[in-house]
């Protein structure tokens, strides 16, 4: 089954917050005929969206396909937070591929996070960008292993925005009476995620790229030029971007063995008002160690955005409204009976190690995908190494391609089985607190 088509109608967004409060740009016209480009993207996501931008910046005659619409995917729906580093910690990735290939990686997601605030600061200011990020643990171990990580991280790396909350300070500031502790990051924070990415259509069409929606990719003929076709029309490129990251499981073989839809959810308490005190002490972003994680913050109107309850399978489940509303009041009692507005899901990119897939597919076609949970500051930089690798200057890109990303077990056809089967076995875990 299509990941493109499950669970969504075609080239529209689906009923989120986010659309509810985002000017939503007229829809584009789709590929029609046959066109030529330097380079040809697949994908208008922030992936696809920044390699546009940048590679127009820098002269490049620039086409983006996208089968929906310009942030339609995980870009427009996801939970807006803007994370320091990558889905596993540097002290496990010192451990894994060295000190100096981990201080470059280390490097690289705060560029990202810079080049996000700036393009909000400067261009974007209407996803408006809000520091603060805690990450809340249950117990002294979890504890005991962001302390360690935020030494690292001041110690060795000079970066001073992390410190530990204790108990009392994080109930302060997240009032749950479940938090033992939390690590603060005013250096990562939080987004309106699809009016980031309209800004970020914007500045691509800006610089010259031409973006074409309701224009799904088929099929790709390698060469050089390369071929790349959609129902009703076909861009012959020098270079092709491939940017359709968990949507876009079956059009490349090597991506596709490494990168896996895992659908997350999330819904949108109505507008709490006062009640919203009750909640934070503090207009921060909060994820938290669960191996099944829950994420959330505060909206501009109030509300409570909640997410969580990943799944591995295509198809979101029918109630995905009563699912987060048990795991809201879970966490917060004090909110018995809130009415849930809004609730949707959408398909993050994931791959065996949690890590960005980039990599070279072809000499002249290359990819990234896979940010799990950090993409909203690393796809953007993804995009803009893919650009500065096709300019000539690959040494970024080479330092993301090294992290050499595994093949799923199991093929495309038994992975989701056997990654559902581990799901539950982790979740029972979290439920029984092991
Ligand atoms: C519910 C949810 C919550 C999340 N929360 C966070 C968070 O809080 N913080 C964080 O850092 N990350 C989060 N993420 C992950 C983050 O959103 C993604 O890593 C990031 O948006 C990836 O961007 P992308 O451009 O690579 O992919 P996407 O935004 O998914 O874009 C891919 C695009 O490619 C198009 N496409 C696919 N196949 C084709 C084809 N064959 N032809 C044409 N077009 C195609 C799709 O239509 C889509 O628009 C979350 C994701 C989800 C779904």
């Amino acid at each position: 089954m299509n990941p493109l088509y499950r669970n969504d109608r075609p080239g529209e967004f689906p009923r989120s917050w986010y659309a509810a409060t985002a000017e939503i740009p007229n829809e584009r016209p789709p590929l029609q005929g046959d066109s030529t480009a330097d380079v040809c993207i697949v994908g208008a996501g922030y992936t696809g969206l920044s390699a546009a931008r940048h590679l127009a910046e820098k002269g490049f005659d620039v086409v983006v396909l996208d089968a929906h619409r310009a942030g339609f995917g995980a870009s427009g729906r996801n939970g807006g937070q803007v994370c320091s580093g990558y889905n596993s910690d540097q002290s496990t990735l010192i451990k894994k591929i060295g000190h100096d290939h981990a201080k470059a990686l280390w490097d690289l997601s705060e560029e990202a996070k810079t080049d996000l605030r700036t393009l909000c600061a400067d261009h974007i200011p209407e996803a408006r960008y809000t520091p603060g990020l805690i990450h809340g643990t249950y117990t002294p171990q979890d504890a005991a292993h962001d302390r360690t990580e935020v030494d690292l991280l001041t110690q060795d790396y000079g970066y001073a925005q992390a410190r530990m909350c204790d108990r009392d300070e994080m109930r302060s500031l997240v009032k749950s009476q479940q938090y033992e502790g939390g690590l603060l990051d005013m250096g990562a924070g939080h987004i309106h995620p699809l009016r980031y990415a309209f800004g970020l259509a914007r500045l691509a069409e800006a610089a010259g790229a031409r973006i074409y929606e309701r224009s799904e990719v088929l099929r790709i003929d390698r060469g050089d030029p390369a071929t790349v076709a959609t129902d009703k029309g076909h861009v012959k490129a020098r270079h092709v971007i491939l940017a359709g990251n968990g949507y876009l499981p079956n059009l490349e073989r090597k991506v596709a063995a490494r990168v896996m839809p895992l659908n997350s959810f999330i819904c949108a308490t109505e507008p709490l008002g006062d009640r919203a005190d009750q909640v934070f002490g503090q207009d921060v972003a909060v994820n938290d160690s669960k191996w099944v994680v829950n994420y959330f913050r505060l909206s501009e109107d109030r509300r409570l955005l909640f997410g969580g309850r990943p799944s591995y399978s295509i198809g979101f489940p029918n109630d995905i409204t009563t699912l987060l509303h048990k795991r809201i009041i879970d966490l917060f009692p004090q909110l018995k009976g809130v009415k849930i507005d809004y609730a949707w899901g959408g398909s993050v990119g994931v791959t065996m190690t949690r890590l960005p897939a980039v990599m070279r597919v072809a000499p002249n076609i290359v990819s990234a995908g896979g940010f799990a949970g950090h993409g909203v500051a690393l796809s953007g930089l993804a995009g803009k190494v893919m650009a500065e690798a096709i300019a000539g200057q690959a040494a970024k890109f080479d330092t993301l391609a090294d992290l050499k990303i595994p093949s799923f077990p199991g093929g495309s056809v038994m992975r989701s089985p056997i990654l559902r089967l581990a799901m539950t076995w982790y979740s029972l875990r979290d439920r029984l607190g092991v």
